[in-house]
């Protein structure tokens, strides 16, 4: 019997998914994100699935090489930009597409000997203060690449959403007024919304849109779940039980002994923990479902193991036991451990077995 813990990712969803966001935003390209190995959903698979997307987007350089190295031809943008000039040479051999974030890269860049020009995105900082070139340096920056030989056309100028997951934040809709104003007259494609972008500040969409979390079937917002967004979750993050025991009224469960059997009852060990990426901190009471209903985690998670109170619930060695998916949403278990459902995918470490069906 396998009995490690499984990832099954659901091709169907994945289409679903990059479909319905391509309805709501007909008019623009889609740079779908991969970063983190795909959200934890596997970097290459998942860009092998997403034939129609305009171009791919990852966070470093290393993460664009895999892709390539795996065949994919399409066109792939360094979301971080480049961190030293001596990677030039690379990223063009490569064919990649850089994001340039400050000055001093767009100097470098310029001064660059390269084998051949590049496809550049200027990022302007229009609110988030992360990455991206003040708006007073704008006009001068967007000037110097547009006049050089060096930078394929067309360019495209793109931002970043801080507060995009709340639809009625001032925040964006300044961010996107201060975008529009510098952009005004540009001759260049316009890239500004993430997931929240797309779902809901359609003013947002311009000519390219780039989807992370809702590809995979996630709610990026603060209020509703996948559902209510048309989404369907991608992965079920699911293992099995590996023992069924009793224990008495008053037994301490688990290291530092954190929940007490308020009466006799049993427990099902299920065979994951912190150590595949389920969340540590998860308190008494998260749910799984095994056999399909809910029951609650009790005691400290641990590296490999995590038990759960079933009652007298009929369970068995090999139950299958859903952590989150489909079936059991992955903002709720964020909620409970005070996290963002991001942060849970991206955990999912190289134990657990990544299962396309
Ligand atoms: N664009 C950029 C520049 C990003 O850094 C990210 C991810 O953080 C995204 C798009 C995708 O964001 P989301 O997963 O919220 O759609």
């Amino acid at each position: 019997m396998n009995r490690r813990p499984i990832a099954q990712i659901n091709v169907d969803a994945l289409q679903h998914n990059f479909n319905h966001i391509r309805s709501l935003a007909p008019q623009s390209n889609v740079l779908a994100v991969l970063k983190a190995n795909a959200y934890g959903h596997g970097l290459l698979a998942v860009a092998e699935q997403l034939n129609a997307a305009g171009a791919f987007g990852v966070a470093r350089i290393d993460e664009a090489l895999m892709l390539r190295a795996g065949g994919i031809v399409k066109p792939i943008v360094l979301l971080e930009g480049f961190f030293h000039p001596d990677e030039l040479p690379q990223i063009v051999a490569s064919n990649l597409q850089i994001v340039v974030h400050d000055q001093s890269q767009a100097e470098a860049l310029l001064a660059a000997e390269l084998e051949a020009p590049v496809h550049v995105w200027l990022k302007v900082d229009s609110g988030m203060h992360r990455l991206g070139i003040y708006p007073s340096e704008f006009h001068d920056i967007y000037q110097q690449l547009m006049a050089s030989p060096k930078v394929l056309k067309p360019l495209r100028l793109m931002t970043h959403f801080a507060c995009a997951d709340d639809p009625k934040n001032p925040a964006t809709t300044a961010q996107l007024a201060l975008f529009t104003q510098l952009t005004q007259g540009c001759d260049a494609e316009l890239s500004i919304a993430n997931s929240a972008g797309v779902l809901a500040w359609p003013q947002s969409h311009g000519d390219w849109i780039r989807p992370g979390l809702a590809l995979y079937g996630i709610s990026p917002m603060l209020a509703g779940r996948s559902a209510q967004h048309g989404l369907r979750p991608v992965m079920t993050f699911s293992s099995s039980v590996i023992a069924v025991r009793q224990v008495k009224k008053g037994d301490a469960v688990g290291y530092g002994a954190t929940w007490v059997a308020p009466k006799d009852t049993n427990l099902a060990v299920v065979a994951t923990g912190y150590g595949d990426g389920y969340p540590r901190n998860a308190p008494n009471g998260t749910p799984v479902l095994i056999n399909g209903q809910r029951m609650p985690v009790v005691g400290r998670v641990s590296m490999d193991m995590t038990m759960v109170d079933i009652g007298q619930q009929a369970v068995q060695v090999g139950d299958p036991v859903v952590l989150w998916g489909e079936t059991l949403a992955v903002e709720e278990i964020a909620e409970l451990v005070q996290t963002i459902p991001y942060e849970l995918l991206c955990n999912i470490t190289s134990r657990v077995q990544l299962r396309y069906v």
